[in-house]
């Protein structure tokens, strides 16, 4: 943990899908840490008996290593689909000749099952040889929104977070689990420990993970009585299909540098200038970068059959920006100053201070719009180096 590149690895993982009238891009990338630790599920149709009309998105934000996050990634579906259809009764009002009709889960039975799933997931990899004697210490998070046609479930376990957006605005957002909330210190002093400098015996800054075996071996106390627990918080909500507009699942890479509110708006804004949901999720996580993000980020955008649509306005608008951001790049650099050709960072702050600057997207400002100006900047930079991005990682926005 803590270990920077020199510079990021911007190379992105995507994918999209569609399924149940929903449809979904992802993007992930490794940006400055030296190790990519994030993984996540994406599965619009549920292969499961009497659930293929359910969807389940997730994000896994790992560390100490990807092993966790990547098994999770794979078979935390199972877990809790297990756990919850054998807590279902098969259809009992079939009549004798035909086999019974699947029933899916119920309310209560599905949030009794995601919690049984998270728990058995948990104490299964416990088993697996170099979780068990110390050689991988690794953990993850989970965060995940599991639907079916009348509800959603939000799940979360640690510090990624899940939100809806519902009528254009965050109606939704899941808590995140940091050591500091009374509940969590509680329980962490309950199991002999403390929180020191925001984390858990001053080393782990989430108390529920996935793993981390390291921080449950306290004797006499249950597995949701450790120092770090692997119980979900679960919340169920009915869906509203002509409010419900987008659900984002991301890690913490993301939150750290925008807010909910702004991360909504910047997703709406560019749904009404792209309809291709990769495209969105890569400016989402290059935004991030460089607004200052040092760490892996990962983001999962699931738009629902009301998300907002591509509007002519938005997509003129948007041109327009664009074209007012390279003529006044291409004027700065028409005319260097007397100390010489100007640097990108430079031409970046005086972009910030121009009074004539067209609306920037809502959410992503000037950083959203980094990968324009620098393509004009390299066009016309008789110096450019052979690698391309440059050292500019002092350049805040
Ligand atoms: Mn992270």
């Amino acid at each position: 943990m803590g270990a920077f590149l020199d510079k990021p690895k911007t190379e992105k993982y995507n994918s999209h899908g569609e399924g149940n009238g929903v449809h979904f891009g992802l993007s992930s990338m490794q940006g400055w840490r030296v190790e990519m630790e994030d993984a996540h599920t994406a599965v619009p149709e549920l292969p499961a008996p009497g659930m293929s009309d359910w969807s389940f998105f997730a994000v896994y934000d790992g560390h100490a290593g990807s092993k966790v996050a990547h098994y999770c990634s794979k078979h935390l579906l199972e877990h809790i689909l297990g756990a919850s259809l054998a807590t279902t009764p098969a259809g009992s009002d079939s009549s004798p000749s035909e086999p019974p009709a699947p029933v899916p889960p119920t309310v209560d039975a599905m949030k009794a099952g995601i919690r049984t799933g998270f728990l058995k997931i948990d104490e299964h990899m416990r088993s697996f040889s170099d979780l068990r004697n110390g050689m991988d210490r690794s953990g993850s998070t989970a965060v995940g929104v599991l639907m079916s046609p009348e509800h959603f479930f939000f799940i979360n376990c640690g510090d990624s977070r899940a939100v809806l957006y519902r009528d254009s605005h965050v109606c939704f957002s899941t808590l995140d689990h940091k050591p500091c909330n009374p509940r969590e210190r509680e329980r962490i002093q309950n199991a002999g420990g403390s929180v020191m400098i925001q984390r858990v015996n001053g080393s782990l800054a989430v108390s529920r993970a996935l793993g981390d075996y390291d921080y449950k071996c306290v004797d006499g106390k249950g597995p949701t009585e450790q120092l770090v627990s692997p119980e979900p918080a679960v919340f169920e909500m009915v869906r509203a299909p002509e409010q419900d507009q987008f659900v984002v699942l991301a890690c913490d890479g993301i939150w750290d540098v925008m807010s909910n509110e702004e991360l909504c708006e910047f997703v709406k804004s560019r749904l009404e200038v792209c309809d291709d949901l990769e495209t969105i999720c890569n400016e989402v996580v290059d935004t991030c970068l460089h607004k200052g993000s040092r760490d892996n980020m990962s983001v999962v955008l699931v738009c629902l059959p009301n998300a907002p649509k591509v509007s002519e306005e938005a997509v003129r608008k948007d041109a327009e920006l664009n074209k007012y951001l390279e003529s006044r790049v291409e004027e700065m650099l028409s005319r260097p100053a007397e100390d010489g050709f100007p640097d990108l960072v430079t031409v970046i702050r005086n972009l910030s201070t121009d009074n004539n600057l067209p609306t920037l997207p809502p959410g992503g400002g000037l950083a959203s719009k980094r990968s324009v100006i620098e393509a004009v900047y390299n066009r016309l930079n008789p110096y450019k180096e052979e690698d391309g991005t440059g050292a500019d990682s002092e350049c805040h926005w």
